[in-house]
C-alpha cells in the first residue's frame, strides 16, 4: 500500500490523482491533502479520504475547516496552513509518494522538502522544474530520489527512455498540439480575445495553462523542464505540432530508431504510471488504436508564436532566466485576461522582462523565490 500525499488536492491533477485511488484502493491510500483555498472541497475531501493531515492556504480558512470538520464529529485529521502546512504534508512521516500539484512556484518548497526527506515524487506542477530545475534534480540525484513527471510529454519520454541507455539518445520530440491558433494568420494575432484564447482543442486544463497552449510558451517551459528532468542540452529538444494530441511525445536514438508513446488523451494514465512506477497496473484507460486514421506533425512557426524562441533562449542561458520566463508570463497572461495588452503583448513583455534579466545562478529555493519575485515587480512596472 502507497500512502500519498498530494499538494494541490483540490486541483485537476489532484482531483484526478484521487480517481485513481479510488480505482486501486487496494494499491493506494491517502496520508496529507494540500487544498489551498476551497474549504468545501477540502471538507468533502477530508471526510471520504480521512488523511492524517490537511492544509489551507491561511490560517482562518484551517481554523473554518477544523469547526465543519468537527461538527460533523471528525477530530483525528489535523489540519495546518500556508507554506509551512503545505511542508508538512510534502515531508509526512507516513507519506510514501508525494504528488507535486500546486500550480506555480508556490508548490516550489515543499517539492523540494519532499526530495530532501527522500520521497519519490510525481510532478505535476512543470513551474518547480522551470524555475529550480538544477536545485531539484540536484537534490534527487543526491538522495537517490525518483522523480516522475506527470506531464503528459515528459510521462511519454519517461517511458521511451526506459528502453536505452541516456549516451543513446539523440533528441527529445515533445508533441505541441499547436492551440486554437495553430492555422490563424499572423495579421489576427493582436486582435486574439482572452475568450478565444480559452478554448483549448484537446485538454480542458486551468485558465493560465490555456493560454499557454495557445502562445506556446507552455511549450517553450516543458522543453526546459525536458532539458531538467532528462538531463540533454536544449539543442537536444525538439517541438513538433501534432495536432491529433495521440502521440504524447517521442524519443530518437543515436542508431535512428524513434519511440513514440501514444495512448488515450487523459491525464488519469500519466499520474497512474508515475504512482505505479516500476509497475505497469491493468486500467480501464485503453485506446483503440484501430480507429485511428492520421497522425500528423508540422514545424512549429516560431513567427508567430515567439514565446517558443524566448524559451529556446532562456533555456541556453539557464538560471535567472528561466525563472524570468515563467514569472514574467504569468504577469503577462494576467494582463491579457484582464484585458490591460493584446495577445502578442504577452511575447512582447516577456522578450523585454528577459532582455533587462541579469545571467544568474541560484543556488537556493529561497534565491530562486526571490528572482521569481523582483521579475514579476519589473513585469508589473512595465505593463503599468
Ligand atoms: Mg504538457
Amino acid at each position: 500500500m502507497k500512502r500519498l500525499s498530494i499538494l494541490g488536492s483540490t486541483g485537476s491533477i489532484g482531483k484526478s490523482t484521487l480517481s485513481i485511488v479510488e480505482q486501486f484502493p487496494q494499491r493506494y491510500s491517502v496520508a496529507a491533502l494540500a487544498c489551498g483555498r476551497n474549504v468545501d472541497e477540502a471538507f468533502a475531501q477530508a471526510v471520504r479520504w480521512h488523511p492524517k493531515i490537511v492544509s489551507m492556504a491561511s490560517e482562518e480558512l484551517a481554523g473554518e475547516l477544523t469547526a465543519r470538520l468537527r461538527q460533523t464529529g471528525v477530530s483525528e485529521i489535523h489540519v495546518v496552513y500556508g507554506s509551512e502546512g503545505t511542508v508538512a504534508c510534502s515531508t509526512l512521516p507516513e507519506a510514501d509518494f508525494v504528488v507535486s500539484a500546486i500550480v506555480g512556484v508556490a508548490g516550489l518548497e515543499a517539492t523540494h522538502a519532499a526530495i530532501l526527506a527522500g520521497k519519490p515524487v510525481g510532478l505535476a506542477n512543470k513551474e518547480c522544474m522551470v524555475a529550480a530545475g538544477e536545485i531539484l534534480t540536484q537534490a534527487a540525484r543526491r538522495r537517490n530520489v525518483p522523480i516522475l513527471p506527470i506531464d503528459s510529454e515528459h510521462n511519454a519520454v519517461h517511458q521511451c527512455m526506459r528502453v536505452g541507455a541516456h549516451s543513446e539518445v539523440k533528441t527529445i520530440w515533445l508533441t505541441a498540439s499547436g492551440g486554437p491558433f495553430r492555422q490563424a494568420p499572423l495579421e489576427q494575432f493582436e486582435s486574439i480575445t482572452p475568450e478565444q484564447a480559452l478554448k483549448h482543442p484537446t485538454w480542458v486544463m486551468g485558465r493560465r495553462i490555456t493560454v499557454d497552449s495557445a502562445t506556446l510558451l507552455n511549450k517553450g517551459l516543458e522543453v526546459i523542464e525536458a532539458c531538467r528532468l532528462f538531463d540533454v542540452q536544449p539543442s537536444q529538444v525538439r517541438v513538433t505540432v501534432h495536432p491529433q494530441s495521440t502521440v504524447h511525445s517521442l524519443v530518437e536514438y543515436v542508431d535512428g530508431s524513434i519511440l513514440a508513446q501514444i495512448s488515450v488523451t487523459d491525464m488519469r494514465l500519466p499520474i497512474l504510471y508515475a504512482l505505479a512506477y516500476p509497475e505497469r497496473p491493468a486500467s480501464s484507460l485503453t485506446f483503440d488504436l484501430a480507429t485511428l486514421r492520421h497522425l500528423d506533425f508540422e514545424e512549429p512557426d516560431f513567427a508567430r508564436f515567439p514565446c517558443l524562441r524566448l524559451a529556446f533562449e532562456a533555456a541556453e542561458k539557464g538560471g535567472a532566466h528561466c525563472i524570468a520566463l515563467n514569472a514574467a508570463d504569468e504577469v503577462a497572461v494576467e494582463a491579457f485576461l484582464e484585458r490591460r495588452i493584446p495577445f502578442m503583448g504577452i511575447p512582447r513583455t516577456i522578450e523585454k522582462v528577459l532582455a533587462s534579466t541579469p545571467e544568474a545562478h541560484p543556488a537556493t529555493i529561497a534565491e530562486v523565490l526571490a528572482a521569481d519575485r523582483e521579475t514579476r515587480q519589473m513585469a508589473r512596472a512595465l505593463l503599468a
